[in-house]
């Protein structure tokens, strides 16, 4: 019954045999950059290439800041560490996320709140966040405390879902509204842009992942932005093991992080960062024919949300229920088209078990019918 469907991601793609979830692609300046950087000898952790890619990376995204990482996960606990969030504080996210996201709160001692979904934008649900702050919340002293628990409230950590954007605007308001910092974990997101705004510049702080299967690549890599300079110097300070810079001398004035991202992977991603613009417009045409397609079947396919220019990072389909998924996921894996589940709900993760989550019908409704599909770009 979903030989339609596998017959027409084929065609999308040409007939490879087989067909991967996303692939990187390397067409442009990739070979020639990490060439360079090797020839300079600059292969390690500073290098001319991570000036740059944070240089070129600000000005895309729109950001007064960029600090490169070695992975997102990295750039995401550098993240919650520089806004202070510390041992026993409480970070809220969503439950329907990628591990790293609560794992990056659990590296600063801190107990991740899982918020459910909405079901337009695959993101944290504003009315859930409301409703937690409502019946939990309460700000003394400038600061907010969960009454229930007594620990502090430091920072709100909604995820842009498969490139998606959030709403991203109501949250950053409900969360000024409580002195809760926003921290956006954009790590699938570039390229994508809510109200012309890009994704990541809502909050204080936006992280960007460049692991192999994001939108770009440097075979691993993260990224800080900010609008705020001073947070921006102090993210790169954190993050180069808060060395004070001199000419020999070796004085570190805190624990700073090795979080570098090497000169090597940096020229790779030069390389990729002069296609992102048209690797956007190629997956956003690949969505549009998807649209298409599952409109006439029936089948439930996410579109950007309202106001929202998204980068179609993963293209999603919802399926009726957990049986039908595992069943699609069965015949399409069988011959050769990838797809895969989205993850299972982080607090039915070991570690996440005892952790609080508020009311997950929705969250709960995604994860068992979600499908992602193939959605590399494809070439012409
Ligand atoms: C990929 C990803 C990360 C982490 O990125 P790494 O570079 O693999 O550490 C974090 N959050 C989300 C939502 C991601 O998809």
């Amino acid at each position: 019954m979903f030989n339609d469907v596998i017959s027409f991601i084929q065609d999308l793609y040409k007939g490879e045999k087989f067909i991967p979830l996303h692939a990187p692609i390397f067409s442009g300046n990739e070979k020639k950059y990490v060439n360079e950087a090797i020839d300079s000898t600059f292969v390690s952790s500073v290098g001319a290439f991570v000036d740059r890619f944070e240089v070129e990376f600000a000005k895309y995204v729109g950001a007064k800041k960029a600090v490169v990482t070695g992975n997102g996960t990295s750039a995401l606990h550098a993240a919650l560490h520089l806004l202070g969030v510390s041992h026993g504080d409480e970070v809220l996210t969503q439950a329907l996320t990628f591990v790293a996201t609560p794992n990056a709160i659990s590296y600063c001692g801190a107990h991740p709140v899982f918020l459910d979904s909405d079901a337009e934008t695959l993101g944290l649900s504003v009315i859930s966040l409301h409703r937690f702050l409502e019946s939990h919340a309460e700000v003394r002293a400038g600061v907010c405390y969960n009454k229930k628990t007594g620990r502090r409230i430091m920072a709100c950590l909604p995820m842009h879902v498969f490139g998606h954007p959030v709403k991203i605007e109501d949250i950053v308001k409900i969360c000024d509204s409580y002195n809760v910092p926003v921290i956006e974990d954009a790590a699938e997101s570039l390229g994508s842009f809510y109200n012309g705004v890009h994704t990541g510049l809502f909050g204080k702080i936006g992280v960007f992942s460049f692991n192999g299967n994001k939108i770009i690549t440097s075979g691993g890599g993260g990224m800080l932005v900010t609008n705020d300079e001073a947070l921006g110097k102090r993210a790169k300070h954190l993050t180069t093991t808060a060395k004070v810079p001199h000419a020999w001398e070796f004085f570190h004035d805190e624990i700073g992080f090795n979080y570098r991202m090497p000169n090597l992977n940096a020229a790779l991603i030069v390389g990729q960062l002069e296609q992102l613009p048209f690797f956007v417009e190629n997956k956003r045409a690949t969505a549009e024919m998807y649209r298409q397609f599952f409109e006439k079947k029936g089948i439930q396919f996410f579109v950007e949300p309202e106001k929202a220019k998204s980068n179609y990072w993963l293209n999603a389909i919802l399926l009726s229920d957990r049986k039908e998924r595992d069943a699609f996921l069965h015949e399409t894996n069988r011959q050769g088209v990838m797809t895969r589940p989205v993850w299972n709900l982080m607090p039915d993760l070991p570690m996440y078990k005892s952790a609080y989550s508020e009311d997950l019908t929705v969250a709960r409704s995604l994860a068992d019918r979600i499908v992602n599909i193939p959605s590399s770009v494809r070439h012409s």
